[in-house]
C-alpha cells in the first residue's frame, strides 16, 4: 500500500499543478505479461508509476499531466479492473483545494460561510407595480436578494418567454429603489453581457446547466452566478459544472438544489435535501435550496425550505407573487407575500438557533 500512501500524500501536496493522479486495480488473474504491458503504456504516455504487488491484488499508482492521463483508455488495457482518480476531476470547486466554506459576496450580500441568501420574487418579471409590490413586501420580510426572469427558458415554445430587456430594466429600477441586489437568469451565452449589465447576480437555471457555452461565458463574466442543478444531474455532474465556471476565473459561484425528477407525480420535482451535506462535504461552495421548483406546491415550500436550512444550506430560493392566478409563469407554486413573510420569520428563528446570519440589505428604503 505504499505506493497509494505516496500517491496520495503527493496528490494533496500538488494540488494546484496540472498534474493528476490515478490508481489502476488490476484484475486478481493479471498476468505477468499484462502487469509489464500496463507499465509500458503507462510510460509511453508520459507518466510516472508506483507498481504495489499484493498477495491477491496488483496496484499501480500514476502521476502525471492532466492532459497525458486520460483515464478512459486505461480501463481498456487487458488486466486492468477498475481506475480509481484519487482526487476529484472537479478541482477548484473541490474542498481539497479549498478547505474553507466561500462566502460569495452579492453587491454587498454574503452568502456561504454562515451567512444566509434569502431570495424571493416571481417567476418571471411582470408588470411595473405589481413588481415594485412584490419587491417591497418581500424585503420587508427581510429578502436580501430580489429574482425574476426577464428571460425564461420555457418547455414550450408558445410559452410566455419572458420581457426580456425591458424587464432587465425593470429589475434593475426595482432593485435600485429597494437597495436590493438582483438576481434573474442568463439563457443564451449572447446576452451575458447585456444581462450583466443590468443584474447583480447571473442565474443559470436548470435546463441550462449543461450548456457549456453558456457556462464559459459566465465565467468570464465578473458577476457572482447561481449555478441550478440540472433536474436529472448527478452532484457530480452539479459539481463539473461548477468547474467549468471556476475555470475561466470567476470563483463566485452558489450552487442552487432545486429538485429532480422522479417517478413520484405528487411533487413537481423530487426535493434532494441530503444534496446539501453532500456538496458541502464535497466542495467548499455555497449551496442554497429552492422548495419552489423542488415542491411546485405552497403547502410543502415552508417545510422544505426549513428543512433545507436545518440540513445546512447557504440560503433559500422561493418565488412569491400577489395574485398567483394571474401569474405569466408557476403561478400553481407561488407564496403569497403574507405566506412569505410568516416564512421569513420561522427562517429567522431557525437561522439564529443555527447561528447563521442574514445580511442586511446595504441600505434599506422600506
Ligand atoms: C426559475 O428559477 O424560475 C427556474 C426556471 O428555475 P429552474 O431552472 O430551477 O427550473
Ligand atoms: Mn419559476
Amino acid at each position: 500500500m505504499l505506493a497509494v500512501r505516496l500517491i496520495v500524500d503527493q496528490a494533496s501536496n500538488c494540488l494546484k499543478k496540472r498534474d493528476k493522479y490515478v490508481i489502476l486495480i488490476l484484475k486478481s488473474n493479471a498476468t505477468d505479461d499484462q502487469i509489464d504491458h500496463v507499465l509500458e503504456r503507462v510510460e509511453a504516455m508520459g507518466l510516472q508509476h508506483h507498481l504495489s504487488r499484493g498477495t491477491f491484488r496488483t496496484i499501480v499508482g500514476i502521476i502525471g499531466d492532466e492532459e497525458k492521463l486520460r483515464q478512459e483508455p486505461m480501463r481498456a488495457i487487458p488486466g486492468v479492473a477498475k481506475v480509481i482518480p484519487v482526487l476529484p476531476a472537479y478541482k477548484l470547486a473541490s474542498r481539497d483545494a479549498h478547505p474553507e466554506a466561500s462566502v460569495v459576496d452579492v453587491s454587498g450580500v454574503k452568502i456561504g460561510g454562515g451567512h444566509l441568501g434569502m431570495i424571493a420574487g416571481p417567476c418571471s418579471v411582470e408588470e411595473p407595480e405589481r413588481m415594485f409590490r412584490i419587491a417591497e413586501a418581500v424585503c420587508k420580510s427581510g429578502a436580501n436578494l430580489f429574482r425574476g426572469g426577464a428571460f425564461k427558458p420555457r418547455t414550450s415554445p408558445y410559452a410566455f418567454q419572458g420581457m426580456g430587456e425591458e424587464g432587465l430594466r425593470l429589475l434593475r429600477e426595482v432593485g435600485d429603489k429597494f437597495q436590493i441586489p438582483i438576481v434573474t437568469e442568463v439563457t443564451d451565452p449572447r446576452l451575458v453581457d447585456l444581462v450583466s449589465e443590468y443584474a447583480d447576480m447571473l442565474q443559470v437555471g436548470a435546463r441550462n446547466m449543461q450548456n457549456f457555452a453558456l457556462l464559459t461565458e459566465v465565467g468570464k463574466s465578473t458577476r457572482p452566478v447561481l449555478l441550478k442543478r440540472g433536474m436529472s444531474a448527478t452532484i457530480n455532474d452539479l459539481l463539473m459544472c461548477a468547474e467549468y465556471i471556476l475555470s475561466q476565473g470567476n470563483s463566485n459561484v452558489v450552487l442552487c438544489e432545486r429538485g429532480i425528477k422522479s417517478f413520484d407525480t405528487s411533487t413537481r420535482n423530487l426535493f434532494d435535501v441530503a444534496a446539501v451535506p453532500a456538496v458541502q462535504s464535497l466542495s467548499h461552495l455555497p449551496i442554497i435550496v429552492d422548495p419552489s421548483h423542488a415542491t411546485g406546491r405552497p403547502d410543502l415550500i415552508p417545510p422544505c425550505a426549513l428543512a433545507g436550512l436545518a440540513a445546512g444550506a447557504d440560503g433559500v430560493h422561493i418565488e412569491v407573487h400577489d395574485c398567483p392566478e394571474v401569474a405569466k409563469s408557476d403561478g400553481p407554486q407561488a407564496l403569497l407575500p403574507e405566506q412569505y413573510d410568516e416564512l421569513a420569520s420561522q427562517m429567522k428563528s431557525l437561522a439564529s438557533l443555527l447561528g447563521k446570519t442574514i445580511s442586511p440589505l446595504p441600505e434599506t428604503l422600506v
